[in-house]
């Protein structure tokens, strides 16, 4: 036995002393850290402030998907011009990093087109996407991608959406596609782009540029037999993107929450909150899983200025009050789930959202 710790000792000794040699020596470049930050899910809803989530957690029976999540911010939404943002310059703060003016989409407050995360992003090879519940040429997908001082400018935006090179894009608003005004077919412009233009998300099974249009102009509400078109969306969305090495940006949105605000319906807004929570348990559940993706939901500014004015915690119920058909001044928070999560904690202006995420992907 003896002999055998004398003969195996030595051993021990040599091998210890290769490994550490190895260790020390010098490397010759910089080393080169694994990049464990890849994807990014951008959810916004679209007038999402704290009472409209508060509702939507108390007809959810205490809980929505969006509450999991333990690193929460606060964002502040007044673009360039007003105290009360619109929806284009809000996405364009998040698209873009810069506070613009009202009704303005990708453009400085000069009118001077500013390269939005998507383009950057598309550049650098990164799979890229949208997914929402109003048309896909509206004022909060196209601050992703547009480039215009009027948001309404639809049959323009549609023409920069073809030419965007997004990967995989989902709402409403064909029309603007194929009955347009200058007579062009923009759906033969997207096929010859080669994508597959699709009208359901149950036909998306290819791997491949996809252009979903759900509806020919606004998409129905869920009360009108929507159905969960958002969250199928989502996930074909995720299915696709997630194929690329280089990583993956989508903006998911729940577009109606805003028209339900504007029409002072509660009813309206609270089925709208839970299909979006619904849409934001699809991409955590995704994320859980896959491990190197940020989920990050959030609102572009609160709607109505919507007030809890009672409601019954065992009954599920709630009564709510809207004090305008505008959009309010309210900060709005953010949720964060994922690597990169504790980004988001603190107090910021909207703009820091685009240089935390465009910091996650290492610009
Ligand atoms: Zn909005
Ligand atoms: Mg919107």
């Amino acid at each position: 036995m003896k002999k055998l710790i004398l003969i195996l000792l030595p051993l021990l000794f040599i091998m210890a002393c290769s490994s550490s040699d190895d260790e020390l020596k010098p490397s010759t470049e910089k080393p080169k850290p694994e990049k464990k930050y890849k994807n990014i899910i951008l959810m916004i809803g679209d007038g999402m402030g704290l009472t409209q989530i508060t509702g939507a957690r108390t007809v959810n029976g205490g809980n929505l998907h969006m509450l999991n999540c333990k690193s929460i911010g606060i964002q502040s939404t007044h673009c360039a011009d007003k105290y009360v943002t619109d929806s284009g310059a809000s996405a364009t703060a998040m698209s873009s990093g810069k506070k613009t003016n009202y009704y303005y989409v990708g453009v400085d407050p000069d009118g001077n087109p500013m390269e939005t995360i998507i383009e950057t992003l598309v550049k650098d090879g990164l799979a890229t996407g949208l997914v929402t519940t109003s048309t896909i040429v509206h004022a909060t997908p196209a601050a992703f991608y547009a480039h215009q001082i009027d948001r309404f400018k639809y049959e323009d935006i549609a023409i920069e959406l073809v030419a965007s090179g997004i990967d995989f894009f989902a709402g409403g608003g064909q029309n603007y596609f194929d009955q347009r005004s200058d007579g062009i077919n923009l759906i033969d412009s997207l096929l010859a782009r080669g994508y597959q233009v699709l009208n359901s998300p149950d036909e998306v099974t290819e791997i491949k540029k996809t252009a979903l249009f759900i509806s020919p102009g606004s998409p129905a509400r869920i009360s009108e037999g929507r159905g969960p078109v958002l969250q199928k969306s989502t996930q074909k969305a995720i299915e696709n993107l997630s194929k690329s090495d280089k990583g993956f940006f989508l903006m998911v949105e729940g577009a109606q929450i805003d028209w339900a605000g504007e029409e002072n319906d509660p009813d309206y807004l609270m089925d709208e909150m839970l299909d979006f929570d619904a849409a934001v348990g699809v991409a955590l559940e995704f994320a859980e899983m896959d491990g190197s993706t940020l989920v990050i939901i959030t609102g572009d500014h609160e709607t109505a200025g919507f007030a809890l004015t009672n409601g019954n915690l065992a009954n599920q119920t709630i009564t709510g009050k809207f004090v305008t058909w505008l959009h309010t001044g309210a900060m709005v928070p953010v949720f964060a789930k994922g690597p990169g999560e504790e980004y988001f904690m603190g107090v910021y202006e909207n703009t820091e959202i685009y240089f935390k995420m465009m910091k996650y992907f290492g610009y």
